[in-house]
């Protein structure tokens, strides 16, 4: 792909999933985290986010919402941080539609007896690429 073209792609996928980045952006914000850039995704961790990541219905070491990924601490931001960058590719994919297809494949697995999180198609594509096993991120934006 030439230069030009490669360009205009990376700025297309931070568009369609800037909504969520700006989301993630504010919730760091208002959880007084501490910002961090690592290749070119926004890493916010801090005991407020930290909180809100036990608190959430799959217990979270961390949680993307596009650009942004909200992290415990710096551990688990660098455990993580593999797991997370295919949730950033997705929302490059999906955009504004990430969060409502994510929902979607959970409330079906549900339905069918099956596990929200750990069957979603989304998490299977992540979990493909780390060596995590178990309690990790999130869910929906939520995860
Ligand atoms: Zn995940």
């Amino acid at each position: 792909m030439p230069r030009s073209l490669h360009i205009l792609a990376r700025a297309a996928a931070y568009a369609w999933a800037s909504p969520y980045t700006v989301f993630g952006i504010t919730i760091g914000l208002l959880l007084g985290g501490r910002f961090q850039r690592v290749d070119g995704v926004i890493e916010i961790h801090g005991r407020g986010i930290a909180a809100g990541l036990s608190r959430m219905l799959v217990p979270a070491m961390a949680m993307t919402l596009g650009h942004v990924v909200l992290g415990r601490d710096l551990t688990c931001l660098a455990t993580s941080r593999k797991h997370e960058r295919v949730h950033v590719r997705q929302y490059e994919r999906w955009g504004i539609a990430f969060v409502p297809a994510y929902i979607a494949f959970w409330l079906v697995l549900s339905l069918r007896g099956r596990d929200g999180y750990r069957d979603n198609p989304f998490e299977i594509e992540a979990y493909a690429v780390d060596d995590l096993t178990t309690t990790k991120e999130p869910i929906t934006n939520s995860r």
